[in-house]
């Protein structure tokens, strides 16, 4: 293979998804719901399928995005970045899943050598595709005290970013809400970065894919902080967006001197995405977008979709720490990290693999229950092993599948 595509080994997703069908376990790994989608967002979608005759659905469509689509989009996005001129037509670029968004972001502008700084946990795409660009990812860890109990205890070593940046750093990735840890970060800190970008001159790719399963605070968009716009390439996914995973439709947002490159690439690749799912799409913001103003309590994306998601949330929280193990509460995402470290024994593991990877293979083995281990998230060899007893659920399972789940009442080795 090129040298590109030649160091890397079956991603995470692949392994444990595999793991868990092979060992015949209850699947709390990978994140995808398994309640049904919701009811008016495939309904939309019938609707279309229905009627074969619509050209404008069932063939190609507008390359960029389809017109509905980046309609629908700019109109959200323009409230929610404060922005009354976002061009749809220019601003927007639809892309197969936020996966593809990233891809073309850091192969549109990575040159050989340039620098990306990666806030790690993070999610394990980024180090690959930074890398596969030629750029250099350059890792600094979030630090989090040993007795952690929300993900907000995780913090950034501002100081740490600081010095991590040289003269060939060119973007800064930030996820928010954060995957695996579910960090919704503050104003303060964001404000923060942004100042840190604006002193640097850098891009920011902000991954905000989980940008409606918040908690209890909402998030704050790094593209509607002052002068944050005109330097970032926002991230977004239908998948997420209405739980349709499934769909893999995802975006970029961003003004049109940074989505440039992300174009060029896309009509050369894949010129254009899948119409049917991407007119549904449209109808199921314009429906949403108009009840942020006329009937926000019955509004999936304002409300709907968190009180879902914290109900299981706490339903899992409440299992595990019943266990014994000590959860870390999400702020918001799907996902939730528990420390096990009171399940094991080190002499036990005879293997150097991280103590997540071990327990968790421990877990899908013989608990028949799969996880992820978030040294995953993880690519230097010292962040790993300093934040190796905990292992990442997915929280947004239905409770059955969670009866399914024979608990054991111990998990010990
Ligand atoms: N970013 C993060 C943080 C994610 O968790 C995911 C999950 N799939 C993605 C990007 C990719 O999203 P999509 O399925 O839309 O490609
Ligand atoms: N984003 C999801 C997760 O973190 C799914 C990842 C995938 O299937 N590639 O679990």
């Amino acid at each position: 293979p090129a040298e590109r595509a030649s160091d890397s080994k079956p991603s995470i997703w692949v392994e444990y998804t595999q793991l868990a069908v092979d060992c015949k376990a209850v699947n709390l790994g990978q994140g995808f719901p398994d309640a049904p989608a919701p009811k008016f967002v495939t309904d939309i979608l019938r609707n279309y399928s229905d009627n074969p005759s619509l050209t404008a659905v069932h063939q190609y469509t507008r390359g960029y995005g389809h017109p509905k689509l980046v309609k629908a989009l700019g109109n959200l996005y323009s409230e929610l970045y404060s922005r009354e001129n976002l061009d749809p037509n220019n601003e927007i670029l639809v892309t197969v899943g936020a996966y593809l968004a990233l891809y073309y972001t850091f192969c549109g502008w990575i040159q050989e050598g340039d620098e990306v700084i990666v806030i790690e946990p993070a999610y394990d795409c980024y180090v690959p595709q930074i890398k596969m660009a030629g750029g250099k990812p350059v890792l600094i860890s979030m630090k989090k005290p040993k007795d952690a109990s929300s993900s907000s205890d995780f913090k950034i070593d501002f100081k740490e970013l600081r010095a991590a940046i040289t003269p060939r750093t060119k973007m800064l990735v930030l996820n928010n809400p954060n995957n695996p840890i579910g960090k919704l970060y503050s104003r303060e800190e964001l404000e923060e970065i942004a100042s840190i970008v604006k002193e640097n001159d850098l891009i920011v790719v902000a991954d905000e894919v989980y940008e409606w399963h918040c908690f209890e605070k909402p998030m704050i968009r790094f593209a509607s902080l002052p002068d944050m716009y005109e330097r970032t390439i926002s991230i977004g996914s239908a998948g997420k967006a209405f739980s349709v995973t499934g769909w893999k439709l995802g975006w970029a947002v961003g003004p049109l001197h940074l989505l440039e490159p992300l174009k060029v690439i896309h009509q050369n690749c894949v010129f254009t995405c899948s119409s049917p799912t991407q007119a549904a799409l449209a109808d199921a913001f314009d429906i949403e977008h108009a009840k942020f103003k006329s009937d926000p309590e019955n509004s999936y994306l304002l409300k709907g979709l968190s009180k879902e998601l914290k109900k299981k949330r706490d339903f899992l929280a409440e299992n595990l720490k019943e266990a014994g193990f000590n959860v870390i509460l999400p702020e918001a995402g799907y996902f939730m990290l528990a420390d096990f470290s009171k399940f094991i024994n080190t002499d036990d593991q005879k293997t150097d693999e991280p103590r997540d990877v071990f327990f968790s293979k421990h877990l899908c083995r013989n608990m028949k229950l799969a996880t992820i281990p978030p040294s995953a998230f993880y690519s230097d060899k010292k962040g790993k092993m300093e934040n190796d007893t905990m292992i990442r659920f997915f929280a947004f399972f239905q409770s059955k599948l969670m009866k399914r789940w024979k608990r054991p009442g111990k998990f010990f080795i």
